[in-house]
């Protein structure tokens, strides 16, 4: 007989990667064959498919699959798998990692993910324990049971996944154990059709540690123990899921439910509060008809070099709102890619506060600004603590009665209006930021008034547009002067 030398799904493993690290009879490599049979057997497309993974013994899958694949910090695959879904909502994003990673330090992600029911598909194995790091208990160690850390017994009660998970709103739960490979198969399945948060728990064979610490020492004695001690049910309540030494490991799809996944709700609250027809959550915005026109009338964008801005100045100066009508003007109204971040301190007033802006006309590919080219500052304190960030032809925006730029260099560019001041004759300081923006946009080429204005009317509160508008037409004038950088 011929024996043939490929495994039989070859192509969705990475042989470059064997021999693996788990130990013999660990149940995470079987539940990974559940997850490459499901793969195959679904037919799914491979290039739409990406797996993410966090620290720990069960972190590792993702660098054996033959699929584009992230093996994150710990606790954080549920963080970095919600980014990869809410920018490329056409994938389909599964998270492979342990009861340690999911539930303990990654925890808060984990509920939130499953209250947001953002559509990520999440297999997380549950081996009672801290396996890579030597079998220390962890948050779902049952009671009574031995680890290397709980050497008279466990006195804790442990979570009780399926229970928390859909408490928090998970719209698909499973759990089966190592031992019903078809059963974990069929859920992976049908997960990968569902929309929305599913949570499927793997009870697995971990004989090294736990089983070693109670009296199961082989993957063939864990197996068996799981096979004895199972009750899978058609429609299992997940409150008595709890597992308990002594009483069944309940088993079986506790829910499974059609809600708006997280991006259906943004989509439609943005395109109600936005007038934008369709939000995909990758930065592409579909305007409604008319509104394409008079953007397209308006000013085609051109092409710009990246531009990083940093803005700064005192919390209640309105610097995050100021930022983030920029980035509205320049994104939404002009068809430039932008980044705004905000950063603030504890304090609601005169702490400091900033936000970033990135534009360009290409794809942005950073979290936030690291080299500004330009600042606007409108607080000595902010001068101070940005100053290190200007440069050689750096540009900078001031409040000139508020703030004196001091040792920069000869061929920084600064432009100062008594924002503050012109704000307060028209009857409320507060409206400084809207006059800087107003000069802002008559010396740079980022937006063009019209976008400016629309921006603005978008993000005031209701009723103080005319006054906004004011504001930033004053400012504008004063700019007029400079002309355009
Ligand atoms: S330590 Fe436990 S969980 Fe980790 S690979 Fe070995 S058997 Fe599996």
């Amino acid at each position: 007989m011929q024996i043939k030398k490929e495994h039989p799904l070859e192509r969705l493993l990475r042989r470059e990667r064997m021999p693996h690290i788990l130990c013999t009879g660990c149940g995470i490599g079987t539940t990974m064959a559940n997850l490459v049979e499901a793969l195959e057997e679904g037919e799914f497309d491979l290039d739409k498919i990406s797996v993410v993974s966090g620290i720990g013994c069960a972190g590792r899958v993702a660098g054996y699959l033959n699929l584009d694949g992230f093996h994150t910090t710990h606790g954080r695959p549920i963080a970095f798998a919600t980014g990869l879904k809410l920018t490329n909502p056409d994938l389909t994003v599964i998270v492979f990692s342990g009861d340690g990673d999911l539930a303990a330090i990654g925890g808060n992600h984990l509920i939130h993910a499953a209250r947001r029911n953002i559509d990520i598909k999440v297999i997380c194995i549950n081996n009672f324990t801290y396996g890579m790091t030597g079998g220390q208990l962890g948050p779902t160690t049952p009671s009574g049971t031995w680890s290397s850390t709980s050497v008279y017994g466990n006195y804790e009660i442990p979570f009780n996944l399926p229970y928390l998970l859909c408490a928090c709103g998970a719209t698909y739960v499973a759990r089966w154990t190592s031992a019903h490979a078809h059963h974990i198969k069929n859920s992976i399945i049908e997960a990968m059709h569902h929309k929305g948060f599913s949570f499927i728990e793997v009870i697995s064979a971990c004989p090294v540690y736990w089983g070693r610490k109670n009296k199961l020492r082989t993957g063939k004695d864990m197996v068996k123990f799981f096979l004895e001690h199972t009750e899978i049910k058609r429609h299992p309540d997940p409150r008595d899921a709890l597992i308990q030494m002594g009483t069944p490991i309940l088993c079986g799809v506790f829910v499974n439910e059609k809600r708006p996944d997280y991006l259906d709700m943004m989509k439609a609250q943005l395109s109600k509060k936005l007038g934008i027809s369709e939000f995909r959550g990758d930065g592409k915005v579909t305007l409604p008809e008319e509104e394409k026109k008079v953007v397209s009338e308006m000013r085609p964008p051109k092409e710009i070099k990246l531009t990083q801005i940093k803005l700064a100045g005192l919390g209640g100066q309105g610097i995050a709102l100021l930022g983030l009508i920029m980035g509205r003007a320049a994104s939404i109204f002009e068809g430039y890619s932008t980044v705004y971040t905000q950063e603030y301190g504890p304090e609601a007033r005169g702490g400091a506060s900033s936000s970033g802006l990135i534009i360009s006309s290409r794809a942005v590919n950073m979290p936030y600004t690291t080299a500004p080219d330009i600042l606007v500052i409108m607080a000595q304190g902010a001068f101070r603590k940005y100053r290190k960030d200007i440069r050689e032809n750096s540009i900078i925006f001031i409040d000139k009665d508020l703030v004196r730029p001091k040792n920069i260099p000869n061929s920084v560019k600064v432009y100062a209006i008594p924002a503050t001041r012109m704000a307060e004759k028209l009857g409320r300081a507060l409206v400084a930021n809207i006059v800087m923006l107003g000069f802002f946009t008559a010396i740079t080429p980022y937006f063009s008034v019209e976008s400016a204005e629309k921006a603005v009317k978008m993000s005031v509160p209701k009723g103080t547009e005319e006054f906004n508008l004011t504001a930033f037409k004053e400012g504008y004038e004063y700019g007029r002067q400079y002309g355009r950088a």
